[in-house]
């Protein structure tokens, strides 16, 4: 299951959270405070880039359909 990592934006707080699906992002509760007000960071597994003034491409996006 993929595990997701949360900052409470009431009192800062991270935690960590199995995410089944995505309707389950909407239920998350802060463990500390209990609010909702949380926010999703940046998957663990995704590539952390450090440093700063480095150009980054930019993503070509393949929208499915048209418009
Ligand atoms: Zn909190």
């Amino acid at each position: 299951m993929p595990l997701y990592e949360f900052q409470c934006t009431e009192c800062e707080r991270s935690f960590e959270e199995l995410v089944r699906s995505a309707a389950v992002v909407a239920e998350v509760k802060c463990p500390k405070c209990g609010s909702v007000h949380v926010r999703r960071k940046v998957s663990t597994f995704a590539s952390k880039m450090s440093g700063g003034g480095s150009a980054v491409a930019p993503a070509s996006s393949c929208a499915p359909g048209g418009g």
